[in-house]
């Protein structure tokens, strides 16, 4: 292609609200054969909500939520967000003998409400983990419980199983070293997810989900999506790794994620995309920025790359 027509391309791109930093960026994604995926933020919409909060000790469920929204209230992750929106919500509209009248002012008491909490941090690709009142707060997947040694009733796992196989993440609550509950969190697939994975079948591509979540909760989300390549349980390092293996047989891999977690898959990608509501370290990794949030855009970058460069040939 000549200068002009990569000129033009970027220009059309950018009309649409694909950025594309050069014309490097722009020639490879004619080639790409696997598109890989991250799951939360970019097939689903990243807006995850509480659906359910299971408790299973004595402990009176507005205590329970009142001790998950402490925990998780230093928490960047979207996850920790939706959890302590929902305990916000539970707390402030649900009638409740234990919460104190000065408590039901919502507007003048935004964390008064919630416990002090001491050496919080956040594990990636776990959960998060404080102290309160010299006990441990354990919120997280199953891996997090193992790696502090708190076992997993089995009616507790039958719940989380059957959270995980209709498509939502179960987080588990220890406290104490004791398992105390369960909470089950949906992120909604995009509405044109389907059908920008189908688009890619048409065009020779192949699609693939990868994810820190579990092997449960990513292959319904994927089967809902209509993806058959899923890796799931990928630690935040893992990702750029997943890239490598399907780079190995010299295939030109393209990447379209949105977090922190997914910049160095962005970065190790022939091809990596960012989503435009994106984290800024994502947008800096990559080579296209989709700036509509709309994966339909995946196609349109690819689509711009070929015309431009098999005109020519
Ligand atoms: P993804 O690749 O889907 O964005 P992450 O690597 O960020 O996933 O997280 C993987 C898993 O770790 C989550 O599915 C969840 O089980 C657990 N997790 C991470 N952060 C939190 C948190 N703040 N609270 C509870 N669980 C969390
Ligand atoms: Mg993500």
């Amino acid at each position: 292609a000549t200068p002009t027509a990569v000129m033009v391309a970027t220009g059309v791109g950018a009309k649409n609200g694909v950025l594309i930093k050069g014309g490097d960026a722009l020639e490879r994604a004619q080639k790409v054969k696997y598109v890989i995926f991250d799951k939360t933020g970019t097939l689903t919409q990243g807006k995850a909500s509480v659906t359910i909060a299971k408790v299973f000790t004595e402990m009176d469920r507005g205590e329970f939520l009142r001790l998950v929204a402490s925990a998780e209230a230093s928490s960047e992750h979207p996850l920790g967000k939706a959890l302590v929106e929902y305990a916000r919500h539970f707390h402030f509209f649900e009638p409740s003998e234990t919460k104190g009248l000065e408590n039901n002012n919502k507007d003048s008491c935004h964390s008064g409400w919630l416990l002090d909490v001491s050496d919080f941090s956040a594990l990636p690709g776990r959960g998060v983990h404080c102290s309160l009142d010299g006990r441990r707060v354990l919120i997280g997947n199953r891996k997090l419980l193992a790696e502090n040694g708190v076992t997993i009733p089995t009616n507790v796992e039958n719940f989380v199983v059957e959270l995980e196989e209709s498509a939502k993440t179960g987080v588990l609550v220890a406290y104490d070293n004791v398992l105390i509950g369960v909470l089950g969190i949906a992120d909604p697939l995009k509405r044109e997810a389907a059908v920008v994975v189908e688009g890619l079948g048409k065009m020779g591509i192949r699609p693939v989900m990868v994810t820190g979540d579990n092997w449960r909760t990513a292959k319904a989300v994927a089967k809902e999506v209509g993806i058959l390549d899923v890796k799931a349980e990928v630690m935040p390092a893992g990702k750029a790794e997943v890239i490598r293996e399907f780079q190995r047989d010299g295939s030109v891999v393209a990447m379209v994620g949105d977090g922190i977690n997914d910049s160095p898959a962005l970065a190790a990608a022939d091809v990596g995309m960012a989503i435009g509501a994106g984290t800024d370290v994502a947008i800096e990794a990559a080579d296209y920025v989709l700036m509509r949030n709309n994966l339909e855009d995946v196609i349109t970058a690819i689509d711009l790359s070929r015309k431009t460069f098999r005109r020519v040939r």
